[in-house]
């Protein structure tokens, strides 16, 4: 049987909590009970759990055994901001394929209200990342950073593997240009990270500032991606090597 699985909000050695929101979810919804088992995320480990008690909006858990759990997949995934609905859903999607990281960025095609919003909804894409993670069976949870301008999200982490999306590539495919990278790797897992262009695409000068700091331009192949498209599949294509 599987148990359901719940990420701690707080844990020490041999106990930890669930508050607020998801507590209230399993008192209310679940019902939950004294004795009643499940798997709880604590720390980046998972553990089979038992309800030790229940007072106001906190759960409390003894944790009984440490069960094997497969980390996320060292994966940043740097999308454009783009709508938001549709951000959601790739963000919800990343988290299922097992990516580390998102960087929200601000392209100079995003829209400008959008761009201008992103900071306020950082919270309900963590809450997005959080319930995506438990409800796939992740041991941690999809990392949601605050939102940058490209220029400050292409600088970071210099010793990644670095690959941008970009539909007029032709000759470079995503996967050619990772397996490359993996064998070059050794035994090493490198960290990756993966930029994909909002809806209308990189302008111009994005493009070549991506250049200017070694990110390498590969394709998704030769059709058009919508943007939630393009960071999903990418983010298999990924999965697919690292697994
Ligand atoms: N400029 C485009 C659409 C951009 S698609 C237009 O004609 O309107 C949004 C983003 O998805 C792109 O910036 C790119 O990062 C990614 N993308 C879409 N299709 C792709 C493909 N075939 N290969 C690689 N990246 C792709």
């Amino acid at each position: 049987m599987t148990r359901r699985r719940w990420i701690a909000d707080t844990w020490d050695e041999a106990t930890a909590s669930l508050v607020g929101g998801q507590a209230a979810h399993l008192i209310r919804v679940l019902r939950a009970q004294p004795g009643m088992e499940f798997d709880l995320v604590a720390g980046g480990r998972v553990f089979h759990s038992v309800i030790a008690g229940i007072a106001d909006d906190v759960v409390r858990f003894n944790l009984i055994a440490e069960i094997q759990a497969d980390p996320a997949l060292p994966v940043t995934l740097l999308i454009s901001i783009f709508k938001f609905d549709r951000m959601e859903w790739a963000i919800e999607k990343a988290a299922e394929l097992g990516a580390e990281g998102v960087v929200p960025v601000i392209a100079r095609r995003s829209e400008k209200h959008l761009a201008q919003a992103a900071a306020g909804r950082v919270e309900r894409w963590r809450r997005i990342a959080l319930e995506a993670s438990q409800q796939s069976r992740r041991s941690d949870v999809l990392r949601i950073d605050d939102p940058l301008p490209l220029k400050a999200a292409i600088l970071e982490q210099e010793r990644a593997v670095r690959l941008v999306l970009a539909e007029q590539e032709r000759s470079t495919t995503l996967r050619h240009a990772l397996s490359e990278a993996l064998a070059a790797a050794g035994d090493e897992m490198p960290a990756i990270r993966i930029a994909a262009g909002p809806e209308g695409g990189w302008a111009a000068e994005e493009e070549a500032m991506l250049d200017a700091e070694n990110w390498k331009a590969v394709s998704l192949g030769p059709r058009i991606l919508r943007a939630e498209t393009a960071v999903t599949a990418a983010m298999s294509v990924a999965a697919s090597l690292l697994e």
